[in-house]
């Protein structure tokens, strides 16, 4: 187990992808750190736009490793570090990259997924009257307005509770449902894991094969995504990546927010993603309107975008520590000043 004492370093840390998608800094140059090289233009528009919006930002498309459906969690442990958030837009990135998408909140109480996608009004059917047979499973999942291959699947109404005996293997029943609807196996599933780490949570990870990690650099919430992260592996989840959200640069600097390094450093999981202090993305949230759908996209949008992308290919990014320049030495630096 990696200690959560926070590392020595007195850092200017920042973070950059060395990866293939540009990084959110090269459609905000004035955001990129001044310490760095000054990032390359951004990319030309293809002369024809093809269908899908967002390989016009990359030029291609990403191509899907591993065996579908990749059935993800999406976990943290603390509640309100951005779990249902980083569905919602990680959902809506892939299908717009052309994906099939299923969609499962399975945070029962507090179920909210509806709400960030504007589906709210939609959702009629929940899991427990496909289980109870009062309904068919196709008319639980409620299709997304804008990207018809997105679908939502709720497992109760809200505030409801949940029938005696409902855990992980009903769960794995309804992802094999999945697999054999006669529209074909869906590219992904990603499951919205509720907070906390008791039966729900364990409900949760059951069917799931890798797993996403929401945190946010704060020692709270990096204490309880290594607890999380331990219980996973004990599940046989080994695939497990982390997005930092909520990270502020200007605080970085000043050192009064943990590096994306250091939390890395902690954590020691692969970086699927980081995705900055974004005041569109409660904005976006009280509109029913995921932040990546929005134009132009903001900061948080692209990095949202990026981290789909990096799933899609089981990639990851690096975090590096990012030196000062030294300071010119002036006339008065000769005494010592
Ligand atoms: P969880 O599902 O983990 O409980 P949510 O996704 O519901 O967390 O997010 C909790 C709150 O944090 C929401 O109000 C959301 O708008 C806000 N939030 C999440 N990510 C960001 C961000 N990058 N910038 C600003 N606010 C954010
Ligand atoms: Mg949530």
């Amino acid at each position: 187990m990696v200690s959560l004492q926070p590392p020595l370093t007195n850092s200017n840390t920042l973070f950059y992808s060395t990866l293939t998608p540009p990084n959110p800094f090269h459609y905000f140059p004035n955001l990129y750190p001044k310490t760095l090289n000054p990032p390359p233009p951004p990319l030309k528009p293809p002369h024809s736009l093809p269908k899908i919006q967002s390989i016009l930002q990359y030029n291609r498309k990403p191509q899907l490793a591993g065996d579908t459906p990749r059935v993800v969690v999406i976990t943290s442990g603390k509640g309100g570090v951005g779990k249902t958030t980083t569905t919602a837009n990680v959902g809506l990135s892939l299908a717009r990259l052309g994906f099939s998408v299923v969609a499962i909140d399975a945070d029962v109480g507090l179920r909210n997924l509806d709400l960030l996608l504007g589906l709210e009004n939609r959702v009629n059917y929940t899991v427990v009257e496909v289980l109870n047979g009062d309904c068919r499973l196709d008319q639980a999942l409620v299709r997304d307005k804008r990207w018809s291959n997105f679908e939502l699947l709720c497992i109760s109404k809200p505030r409801s509770k949940l029938p005696l005996g409902f855990g992980g293997k009903a769960l794995i029943w309804l992802v094999d449902a999945l697999k054999d609807r006669e529209e074909g196996v869906p590219d992904f599933i990603l499951i919205d894991c509720p907070a906390g780490i008791d039966a729900g949570f364990i409900t949760a990870i059951t069917p799931a094969n890798e797993a996403v990690l929401v945190t946010t650099p704060d020692i709270t919430s990096l204490r309880d995504a290594d607890r999380v992260t331990g219980l996973l592996e004990c599940d046989g989840i080994r695939d497990i990546k982390m997005i930092v959200n909520r990270v502020r640069t200007d605080m970085i600097k000043g050192e009064d927010m943990m590096s994306v390094l250091d939390v890395q450093e902690m954590l020691g999981l692969a970086l699927l993603g980081v995705i900055p202090e974004d005041s569109e993305v409660i904005r976006s949230t009280n509109r029913g309107y995921p932040l990546v759908l929005n134009k132009p996209p903001t900061l948080a949008g692209l990095a949202f975008e990026q981290a789909a992308w990096r799933l899609v290919e089981q990639d990851s990014m690096k975090a590096v520590m990012v030196e000062e320049e030294p300071k010119k030495r002036g006339w008065f630096s000769f005494f010592g000043g």
